[in-house]
C-alpha cells in the first residue's frame, strides 16, 4: 500500500471530522450525531452539555471540543492498525498532537471578542471582580490545554470541555 496515501488519508479524515464539528449547530446537531455514530462515538449527555453551556467556556458555534476529540481518537485508533506496514504513517500518528488539535478547534468556535466586548468588560470590571471573589475558592484547578475550570464536585479524570487529561492548580 502507498505510504503517502495512507498518511494523506489520515489527514483528510481528521480534517473532515474537524470541519463537520465546526459546521454543527452550537453544542451539536443531528448531522454531527450521525457523523459521530459512524465512529461509534456517543454524544455527551444532555446534563453534561447543559453544565458546559452554563460554564465560562463559551462557544459561538460547533460541537463541543471533547466530542471532536473522541472522534479523532477513533480515527487514530483505526490507522494504528496499519502502522507496522508503514513507517511514515507511524511517524504521522506519533507526531499527531491531540491536545493541540482540540485547542485549535476551540479557538475557531469561541465567540469573537471584538473591541466592543473589551470596553464592555472594562466598565463592568469592578462588579465582575467582586462577584468573582465568591466563586474563586471552588475553582482551583484548571485544564492546562483549554483553561476550563474543573470544579471539585466534578468527578472527571479528564477535562469535560476538551477532554485533556492535563490539569494544573491555578
Ligand atoms: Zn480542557
Amino acid at each position: 500500500m502507498d505510504e503517502n496515501k495512507l498518511v494523506s488519508d489520515f489527514n483528510t479524515e481528521i480534517d473532515m471530522a474537524f470541519r463537520t464539528a465546526w459546521q454543527s449547530d452550537r453544542g451539536g446537531d443531528d448531522q454531527w450525531n450521525v457523523f459521530m455514530n459512524t465512529y461509534g462515538v456517543t454524544p455527551l449527555l444532555q446534563s453534561d452539555k447543559d453544565m458546559l453551556f452554563n460554564s465560562e467556556m463559551k462557544i459561538a458555534r460547533g460541537a463541543f471540543p471533547i466530542e471532536l476529540r473522541r472522534v479523532c481518537e477513533k480515527i487514530v485508533e483505526k490507522y494504528r492498525a496499519n502502522v507496522s506496514a508503514s513507517p511514515k504513517l507511524s511517524a504521522a500518528l506519533s507526531s499527531f498532537d491531540m491536545d493541540a488539535k482540540v485547542k485549535e478547534y476551540y479557538q475557531k468556535i469561541k465567540p469573537f471578542a471584538g473591541l466592543g466586548d473589551i470596553f464592555k468588560n472594562a466598565s463592568t470590571g469592578t462588579q465582575k471582580y467582586s462577584s468573582g471573589l465568591q466563586t474563586e475558592k471552588q475553582i482551583t484547578i484548571r485544564c492546562k490545554n483549554c483553561g476550563a475550570p474543573r470544579l471539585e464536585e466534578m468527578q472527571y479524570d479528564s477535562c469535560l470541555f476538551c477532554g485533556s487529561k492535563l490539569f494544573e492548580t491555578a
